[in-house]
């Protein structure tokens, strides 16, 4: 299994899992010119885009559903909330409607969608497993209800938001309702919520945490990782890491 995060963050998000039979891309927050270009600077060996899986319908995560659908010749999945409203006008494409909480295959992946609280129509997380590794991929969710902390702690890897520096946040340029609607139920987590979870469900079998969609305004990578470092106490398997928002991670292979 191979994974890489094109980017992650509000300008866009992208990542790739491969068996090398079966490769699914997960959100479409960037052009498909965009993703090859990210796939080649990391010379990802791709030979097909089989699936592209939209999380919510948040631009960052569906701007270049389109013109990937069409790049790279393959079905997209969304929930019928996102349907709704990437399609509410003009020519329709045709899409897959998958629902949360209904697992479903896609060649050597099994795909589970499950709800996360996030202010979109129907937001959604993944757990995508072959028969030996799960991955989990959960951004853009305001906090981690007992339901989503279950799902991802099963996972051999993990890319979770860890969005904002609550103290960076609160001091910063942004307005207040932007304030406000960040740090609510509805918004994005916190370093310090992925500190917490980190300390209280994260052990050995995680093999690599990626610490996903990074403010640029209200976070760093190294206050991100610093913070998130301190709660694996004694677990020395867990490799953290950071996204990136303007280019692709290292391929990491499970
Ligand atoms: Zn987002
Ligand atoms: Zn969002």
């Amino acid at each position: 299994m191979l994974i890489t995060v094109l980017g992650s963050g509000s300008s866009g998000n992208a990542t790739i899992v491969s068996s090398g039979k079966t490769t699914i891309l997960i959100d479409a927050g960037f052009s498909a010119k965009t993703i090859q270009k990210r796939l080649q600077q990391i010379h990802f060996p791709l030979s097909q885009i089989n699936a592209i899986i939209i999380s919510h319908e948040h631009y960052d995560h569906s701007k270049g559903w389109k013109s990937c659908a069409k790049c790279f010749d393959a079905p997209v999945y969304m929930t019928e909330g996102a349907s709704q409203l990437l399609q509410s006008e003009g020519k329709k494409n045709s899409v897959t409607i998958f629902q949360t909480g209904r697992q479903f295959q896609i060649g050597d992946f099994t795909i589970c969608p499950f709800p996360v609280p996030h202010d979109s129509s129907d937001p959604t997380a993944f757990i995508i497993e072959n028969k030996k590794y799960s991955i989990g991929i959960a951004t853009d969710l305001g906090y981690l209800p007992n339901l989503v902390k279950n799902y991802l702690n099963k996972c051999n890897m993990l890319i979770l938001e860890s969005n904002h520096d609550p103290d960076m946040l609160k001091n910063g340029p942004y307005p207040w309702p932007l304030k406000q609607r960040i740090m609510s139920r509805l918004g994005h987590l916190s370093n310090d919520t992925v500190r917490i979870f980190i300390s209280e469900y994260i052990d050995e079998k995680c093999f690599y945490l990626f610490l996903a969609h990074l403010s640029r305004q209200n976070n760093s990578p190294e206050l991100a990782l610093s913070t998130s470092l301190a709660a694996l106490g004694s677990n020395k398997v867990t490799k953290l890491l950071t996204t990136h928002q303007s280019n692709p991670t290292e391929i990491i292979e499970l």
